[in-house]
C-alpha cells in the first residue's frame, strides 16, 4: 500500500469543484485515509514547492496556492502516487488527456486545479508537511476486497 497527498488548489474550490476532483480519485478505488480544508501559508508554500524555488513561476505559484482556501487530502491504495498523477493528467491542461481532472476541466498551466505528488519521497515529505500523525486514519472499507483482491 502507498499514500500520496492531494491539493484541490484554489481554482479547484472557487469553481465549486471539491467534490468533483475527490469523487473521480474516490471512484478510481483511491481511500481517502486524511481531508481537511486549510488556507496555505506563504512559508508553507514555500517549504511544499522548495524545489521549485529557482524557477521564473515560482513567486506566482506561491501566491496561487495561497490566494484562496484549498482542500488537502491523503489516499491510500496499491501504486497510489502514479495511480493519483495518472487520474490528474499533465501538469499543462493544454497536454493533458481528455478523461483526467486537469484535462477535463483546466485550460492553462497557472490554473490547473490540482497537485499530487510525484514519488515516494515527495508523497512522504508533503504528506508530513501537511498532516499531522494521527490526522491519518487508516480503517478497512467493506468493498476493499472488491477493489483490491487478497
Ligand atoms: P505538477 O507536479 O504536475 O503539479 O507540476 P510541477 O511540479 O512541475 O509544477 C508545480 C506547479 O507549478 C504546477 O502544478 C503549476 O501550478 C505550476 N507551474 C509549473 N510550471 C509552470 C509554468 O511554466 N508557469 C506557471 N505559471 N506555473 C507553472
Ligand atoms: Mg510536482
Amino acid at each position: 500500500m502507498e499514500r500520496t497527498l492531494i491539493i484541490v488548489k484554489p481554482d479547484g474550490v472557487q469553481r465549486g469543484l471539491i467534490g468533483e476532483v475527490i469523487a473521480r480519485l474516490e471512484r478510481r478505488g483511491l481511500k481517502v485515509v486524511g481531508l481537511k480544508m486549510m488556507q496555505i501559508s506563504r512559508e508553507l508554500a514555500e517549504q511544499h514547492y522548495g524545489v521549485h524555488r529557482e524557477r521564473p513561476f515560482f513567486a506566482s505559484l506561491v501566491e496561487y496556492i495561497t490566494s484562496a482556501p484549498v482542500v488537502v487530502g491523503v489516499l491510500e491504495g496499491p501504486k497510489a502516487i502514479e495511480v493519483t498523477r495518472a487520474t490528474v493528467g499533465a501538469t499543462n491542461p493544454v497536454d493533458a488527456a481528455p478523461g483526467t481532472i486537469r484535462g477535463d476541466f483546466g485550460l492553462t498551466i497557472g490554473r490547473n486545479l490540482i497537485h499530487a505528488s510525484d514519488g515516494a519521497e515527495s508523497a512522504e515529505h508533503e504528506i508530513n508537511l501537511f498532516f499531522r500523525p494521527e490526522e491519518l486514519i487508516s480503517y478497512e472499507r467493506a468493498v476493499d476486497p472488491w477493489i483490491v483482491e487478497e
